[in-house]
């Protein structure tokens, strides 16, 4: 995914962490996505009022759009820098392709993990014929200073842990990133983090077992979702805060969250477009490097152009950290 926002705003780390436990519901916004062909999507973070969970800095929920007409998903090569991007779908498929020779087929209960490190390019779209449905998310992490450098690489996980949450069933987790519950995901972390689905069936409940020193965050991707009391609309995220050791969930019909959580992210970022970096000038140099064809590599079998980056704000932009 590409953040295709024609003036993006400058984006910044996270505005403060809850070190209590606290219940914030954040709406998301429509934005439009994809090149040639618009989708929306409803972006939850970065939020005016939250910027990060944990390292989780970027969450886009697209869909259920029938896109059996429209073609779904076109997004044309770009650029990524200092973060992962994490791909989960709850319906349809998507074709991954990057400029370090990865070529993947993506479809519901599978993770496609890329990690951009120093610099990757890629291409994402529905395969043809696309449709009926394409439903899922887009999530970027960002990478600490020690490693956010790193080789680019990417993972597809066909098969990821299930575990089982509620006494009586009918509440199951799916371990993208992390641990939960005693289910560890295979997938390559780089801080303290989690990233689980759960399924709710009507009816059910549980209670999920957290880690006091993470914040957290549920976004709810099918519901309403009672998460702590709080019903959670599809489409929105409830910010959590840290210091709790346990989260009730249960719905009244089948639902479905994604629980995001970790180590408040402690350094100061600066986001714009498709990277993550710690200066203006780092920026400035991504986007160079990027228009000028060097340093990202060259994705194959995409029919198109590559996207141009937009232009950068006229003031320069800062690296922002937890408190505004
Ligand atoms: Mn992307």
């Amino acid at each position: 995914m590409s953040n295709l926002e024609p003036r993006p705003a400058e984006l910044v780390g996270s505005t403060g962490v809850a070190l209590a436990p606290v219940r914030e519901l954040l709406p998301g916004r429509e934005v439009v996505l994809g090149g040639t062909r618009g989708m929306p999507v409803l972006r939850t973070l970065p939020n005016r009022d939250r910027r990060m969970v944990g390292a989780w800095c970027f969450v886009d929920h697209f869909g259920p759009d029938d896109v059996s007409r429209s073609g779904g998903m076109r997004v044309p090569p770009h650029p990524h820098t200092g973060l992962q991007t994490v791909t989960w779908l709850v319906e349809g498929e998507v074709r991954h392709r990057d400029s370090i020779g990865s070529d993947q087929l993506i479809r519901p209960g599978q993770l496609n993990l890329m990690t951009a490190g120093r610099g990757i390019a890629h291409a994402e779209e529905s395969p043809a014929p696309a449709g009926p449905v394409l439903h899922g998310l887009q999530l970027w992490v960002a990478l600490p200073a020690g490693t956010r450098a790193v080789e680019a690489a990417f993972e597809h996980h066909g098969e990821l842990p299930r575990v089982e949450l509620s006494s009586g069933g009918g509440v199951t987790a799916t371990v993208l990133l992390g641990q939960l519950a005693g289910a560890v995901s295979p997938a390559t972390t780089f801080t303290p983090i989690v990233g689980a689905e759960l399924t709710v069936a009507g009816g059910a409940e549980a209670v999920v077992p957290l880690d006091a020193g993470f914040e957290y965050a549920a976004l709810c991707v099918d519901g309403p979702a009672e998460v702590d009391g709080v019903a959670v609309p599809r489409g929105t995220l409830l910010y959590l805060g840290a210091g709790r050791s346990e989260l009730p969930v249960r719905s009244d019909a089948p639902a479905r969250l994604v629980l995001l959580g970790g180590e408040p992210f402690a350094e100061e970022i600066v986001m714009w477009w498709n990277f993550i970096a710690r200066t203006h000038d780092e920026i400035v140099r991504a986007r160079e490097d990027w228009m000028a064809g060097r340093g990202f590599g060259t994705v194959h079998g995409f029919e198109g152009d590559p996207l141009p980056a937009p232009v950068l704000p006229g003031t320069p932009l800062k690296p922002r950290g937890r408190v505004r």
